[in-house]
């Protein structure tokens, strides 16, 4: 079984990423790759907290926005962690949530919300990656909404008069840095229309252009129609097709392992890094 994308407590996962190592070797995931939001601060401790047979593929999800400020999200896997352009991308992205997260604060306790940054932060681990879920999250400590799921379908999602988005790189500046670093770049569940605009078909060319080497389209916020236009899509364009969990441990109702890539898809896709970068215990 390989899961191909993961986020822990160093972004908005509930499980810390030796509790995801376990989680997965439980639940028989034989390749695992971590993509916590614009980060690789996990990628020590889940490296030590590797046994057995489980491979592991060091990774971020990157955010980013395209000229007509679509949100889009780029996996980034295989790439040298100590790459200075990669890290130089990932810290200005992760600084920029702290303001939009103030603004986003502003415009609710504008409409009456009690709610601040020190409940945000008593919300959220420490070092992780800001995100609206640690916002979810004060939401619910504060009694103002009963889930995550709730505070997004009422007040965070991207549609919301609260939404706010936060500087980032486009799609394609994303994918040529993961490439420079000697990874290999995967455009994340690009036709989940419920989170929001999406991209259109013709846009995945440039991306190809600039690097690109896949497509997920096994994912939960696809449905049968969109993933068989995606599968369309990536064989035009050669691109090799992945399915991911986007497992967030008990902050969404996503399964380690409900969607997975095919052998032969991760085979390729792994031969397209420049060196041999997957883990073992
Ligand atoms: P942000 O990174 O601050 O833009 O927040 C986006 C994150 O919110 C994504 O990682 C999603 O996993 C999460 N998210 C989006 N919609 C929901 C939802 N309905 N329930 C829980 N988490 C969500
Ligand atoms: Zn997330
Ligand atoms: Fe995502
Ligand atoms: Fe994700």
């Amino acid at each position: 079984m390989i899961d191909l994308h993961t986020h822990t407590t160093c972004s908005d996962g509930k499980d810390s990423p030796r509790t995801l190592i376990n989680k997965a070797i439980i639940a028989g995931v034989q390749v695992l790759a971590l993509t916590d939001h614009d980060t690789t601060s996990g990628w020590s401790i889940a490296s030590e907290s590797l046994r057995g047979t489980i491979e592991l593929v060091l990774g971020a999800e990157i955010s980013c926005l395209t000229t007509d400020g679509i949100s889009v999200h780029v996996l980034g896997l295989l790439f040298d962690g100590e790459n200075a352009v990669m890290q130089q991308m990932l810290e200005q992205t992760s600084d920029a949530r702290l303001p939009r997260m103030r603004k986003i604060i502003e415009l609710m306790r504008a409409d009456g919300f009690d709610i601040s940054m020190d409940d945000v932060d008593a919300a959220k681990p420490y070092g992780a990656t800001l995100g609206r879920p640690h916002l979810a999250d004060a939401l619910v400590a504060k009694k103002i909404v009963k889930s995550r799921e709730e505070a997004f379908m009422q007040l965070l999602n991207n549609g919301s008069k609260y939404y706010v988005s936060h500087a980032a790189p486009t799609p394609a500046e994303a994918i040529s840095v993961i490439k420079s670093a000697g990874g290999v770049s995967i455009i994340a569940h690009p036709f989940a229309s419920l989170r929001g605009r999406i991209l259109e078909s013709t846009d995945f060319q440039e991306l190809v252009s600039a690097g690109l080497n896949a497509i997920e389209v096994d994912h939960r916020d696809h449905n049968p129609q969109e993933r068989e236009a995606l599968r369309k899509i990536a064989e035009e364009l050669k691109l090799v097709v992945t399915g991911s969990s986007d497992y967030h441990g008990s902050g969404k109702l996503n399964l380690l392992g409900e969607n997975r890539t095919h052998p032969a898809q991760w085979e390729l896709l792994e031969s397209q890094a420049d060196k041999r970068r997957v883990l073992r215990g």
